[in-house]
């Protein structure tokens, strides 16, 4: 038997909606949800595709996030909106909270979007590309559990802490990055564990502070960050920025809620919009041009900019469908069995 099946995006999108229906999602959030992990998987898969479907359902179970959630946009300032996810998934606060985002990034130039109370299990990449996608440059990010010690320490005291940017092209897709600021994603580590698979070097220290390249040892103990004290103090700004000065949780604060049920983060993502035009003003064509020039410099010399990749597999799921692994296949259909 084929260790892969095959999916068109409408068949996944009508597996992953009946399997948050089945798991008793309100039906509200189901399409934003959906989309989120339809949209991992329709680029490349890995820890944000369907495998997200098995933290979803887990976060709901251990009842950390509320299923019927109902989020309220709230006008802060000029410049600020704050959508209160009533303790539910992010995906449709997001989405409420984005033309009201645009709209105050239109009118003043800057504008920030602070989505609270929420449960976050899902990549950034989406968000700083629809903000992109309104020709606005975007840029968020979010903290998570405290899983990272600080460079030159052994316990975790970040997230993983993603940041992701977006930058508007004409006539092409944005310019994207998104990553965590830890060495690896947890989604990777976790990944690397089911595979049985060792970590490579630099990932994470075990419980005595050892560096370790077991998934399990690392899982027990704490990850490190990307860059060493560069990546740590970048880890620390998501913390602030994202946390208390958006008037949320820490990562420290969102584990200690989470007590240990493994559930996804809790707390609040920021997420920041600029037009470029406005600074640009009648150096328009020729700023545009001039990054342009820059992401031609990169490709030029045979790099590859971030979210080429994503934007490939895309256009290839979009012609062909995707293979999607049978024992991830078999572990969401078991989600509903029993
Ligand atoms: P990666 O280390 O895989 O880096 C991904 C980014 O780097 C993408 O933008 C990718 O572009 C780009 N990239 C990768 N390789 C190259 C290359 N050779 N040249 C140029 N660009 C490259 O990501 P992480 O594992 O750190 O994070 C994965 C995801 O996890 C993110 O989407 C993040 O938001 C999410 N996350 C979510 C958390 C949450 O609590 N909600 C917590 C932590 C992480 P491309 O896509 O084209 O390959």
């Amino acid at each position: 038997m084929s260790e892969t099946v095959h999916h068109s995006l409408e068949s996944l999108r009508a597996l992953i909606e009946a399997t948050l229906r089945g798991l008793g999602l309100a039906e509200a959030h189901i399409p934003p949800v959906a989309d989120i992990i339809l949209a991992g998987e329709r680029d490349g898969g890995g820890s944000h595709g369907l495998y997200r479907l098995l933290m979803v359902a887990k976060t709901m179970r251990m009842g950390t996030a509320n299923a019927q959630a109902v989020p309220k946009v709230v006008d802060v300032a000029p410049a600020m909106v704050r959508v209160d996810a009533d303790g539910g998934f992010a995906p449709l606060a997001f989405q409420l909270g984005l033309p009201v985002l645009v709209e105050k990034a239109r009118a003043g130039g800057i504008a920030a979007l602070a989505v609270n109370n929420c449960a976050h299990f899902s990549a950034l990449w989406p968000d700083v590309e629809a903000v992109a996608r309104h020709g606005l440059v975007g840029l968020a990010c979010t903290p998570s559990h405290a899983w990272v010690a600080p460079a030159g320490g052994r316990v975790g005291v970040f997230g993983t802490n993603p940041i992701a940017f977006g930058w508007p092209r004409p006539g092409k897709d944005p310019f994207v990055f998104d990553f965590a600021t830890s060495a690896a994603s947890r989604g990777d580590i976790e990944l690397h564990r089911r595979a049985g698979k060792p970590l490579p070097e630099g990932w994470g220290v075990d419980a005595d502070g050892k560096p370790t390249t077991s998934p399990e040892a690392v899982l027990a103990g704490a990850m490190l960050p990307f860059g060493g004290h560069k990546g740590s103090a970048i880890a620390a700004m998501v913390e602030l920025i994202a946390g208390p000065m958006i008037g949320d949780m820490t990562s420290a604060e969102s584990m200690a809620r989470d007590g240990g049920r493994g559930s996804a983060p809790l707390g609040g993502e920021l997420v920041i919009a600029i037009d470029p035009t406005r600074f640009m003003g009648p150096q328009e064509v020729d700023r545009v041009q001039a990054a342009e020039a820059m992401f031609g410099a990169i490709t030029g010399q045979g790099a590859r900019l971030p979210s080429l990749r994503r934007y490939a597999a895309r256009r290839r799921s979009e012609q062909e469908g995707m293979q999607v692994p049978r024992a991830l296949l078999d572990e969401v259909a078991a989600l509903l069995a029993g």
